[in-house]
């Protein structure tokens, strides 16, 4: 559909999601692939994602449901092991901890792709379904009723729908219009990212290195490149990313110990502030929030966008499960549905993924020691270690059925 063309959709079952991030571009095509017309509306962005997300089984199966499993493969470099690294500098040193892939059974945890080629990709997926349009435009009103919602658009244009996904990230607009509350917190901390290329190869191992300021995490990336995610305090990241490259460099190179030898070209640096949000519920007023318009989490151990995908697969199903009996599927029932499935996922990783984060902040003995205690306990109880990876890469609760191998081949539609 272009722009300038005064866009109204029917409002049976026609649905807008707002916000084509990845997050929003899955949940687009996921609803499109049940036959619903669907709009995806997003504010094009002048500035390139510097970001890599590394994403576990659960988030690669959802992807190859879509039609992207060559994009994996060809744009992503699987990730075969996580080790952590005790560099808190503490006298009580925790043991250092490899988790591998093969000790569950499979062959990787899943990929590492660059967001923006994630983005493309879905973007190019969501162009091969019929019942998808995407609109490059801001949205600036979004008012519910009992019927439906109407989307403003800036240039005036409306769309009217009978469900809105809310995927416009952290300072959505759809959470305000649904009048869903959020509770943020900061963390005086910020994280530069950058993919970087190294003489040693990295043999698919991601590393995180527990550091006093927050987590240094070198994820295997195509070629001898990784992507890097260095969390500091928020002066000594402005400090590090105003650095000359050959500064840059050197700082890089003391902070990897040497792990994959001396560091070649370095990509564009961005930094990100470290936050944290938690939206209740997550779908109120036929609006349903996915991503990190309802849940924003630290870099730590790779778990937002797993978790806004999760976000997507599992309104898919409330949708269908709607569509199926008949239902409308922007009803309250049809939202409270999606709230339970997904308030447990989310209020767990939202608390696991902040205490992980406090403990390496804090400094005090127990804490550490307590720390130390933990990943000597991962380290050495075999089934403990295994139910740690496969909660890890998806909580076993949580198994929406485009997470499921066999979604592949359902129909297109209904
Ligand atoms: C340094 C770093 C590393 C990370 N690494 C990982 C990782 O390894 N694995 C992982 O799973 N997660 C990771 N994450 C988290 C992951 O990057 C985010 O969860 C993800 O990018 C959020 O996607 P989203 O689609 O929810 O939001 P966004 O990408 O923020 O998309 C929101 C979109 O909505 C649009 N929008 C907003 N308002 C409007 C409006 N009014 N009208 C129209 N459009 C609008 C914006 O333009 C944007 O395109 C990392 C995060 C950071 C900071």
């Amino acid at each position: 559909m272009q722009q300038g063309v005064v866009m109204k959709l029917a409002a049976s079952n026609a649905i807008a999601v707002i916000g084509t991030g990845p997050a929003g571009l899955a949940a687009a095509c996921a609803l499109a692939r049940l036959g619903l017309p669907v709009t995806a509306i997003g504010a094009p962005s002048a500035r390139r994602d510097t970001r890599t997300a590394a994403l576990f089984a659960g988030s690669v199966t959802l992807l190859e449901n879509l039609g992207l499993g060559e994009t994996c493969c060809s744009l992503g470099e699987p990730i075969v092991g996580i080790r952590i690294i005790d560099a808190m500098g503490s006298w009580l040193r925790a043991p250092e901890v490899t988790f591998t892939a093969a000790e569950v059974g499979r062959t990787r945890f899943g990929y590492n792709i660059a967001n923006s080629a994630l983005t493309d990709a879905l973007r190019e997926a969501a162009k091969a379904i019929p019942t998808l349009d995407i609109v490059d435009a801001s949205v600036t009103g979004v008012i519910p009723s009992e019927n439906g919602v109407e989307v403003r658009l800036a240039d005036g244009q409306t769309i009217a729908a009978t469900l809105i996904v809310g995927a416009d990230g952290r300072n959505s607009l759809c959470r305000q219009a649904a009048g869903i509350q959020a509770r943020t917190w900061s963390y005086e901390q910020s994280a530069i990212a950058c993919t970087f290329s190294h003489q040693r190869p990295h043999n698919g191992i991601s590393t995180e290195f527990h550091r006093p300021a927050g987590p240094f995490t070198v994820v295997p990336s195509p070629g001898s490149t990784s992507s890097l995610v260095w969390v500091e305090r928020p002066d000594e990241a402005a400090r590090l990313a105003a650095l000359d490259e050959a500064a840059f460099r050197s700082a890089l190179e003391a902070g990897l110990q040497g792990l994959l030898g001396s560091v070649g070209d370095i990509g564009p640096r961005a930094t990100f502030p470290l936050t944290g949000l938690s939206a209740s519920p997550s779908a109120q007023h036929r609006i349903a929030l996915v991503g990190e318009a309802v849940h924003v989490i630290p870099p730590i151990g790779a778990q937002g966008l797993n978790l806004g995908l999760r976000d997507a697969a599992c309104l898919a199903d409330c949708v269908a499960d709607a569509l199926a009996v008949g239902n409308d599927i922007g009803a309250p029932t049809v939202l409270a549905a999606y709230d339970r499935m997904r308030r447990p996922d989310i209020a767990s990783r939202v608390w696991s993924i902040d205490l992980l984060n406090r403990t390496l902040l804090a400094q005090a003995a127990p804490i550490q020691a307590l720390r130390g205690l933990g990943l000597h306990t991962l380290r050495s109880v075999g089934p403990l270690r295994r139910l740690a990876i496969r909660e890890g890469l998806s909580p076993s609760f949580v198994a929406p059925r485009l997470m499921q191998p066999a979604a592949a081949d359902a129909p297109l539609a209904p």
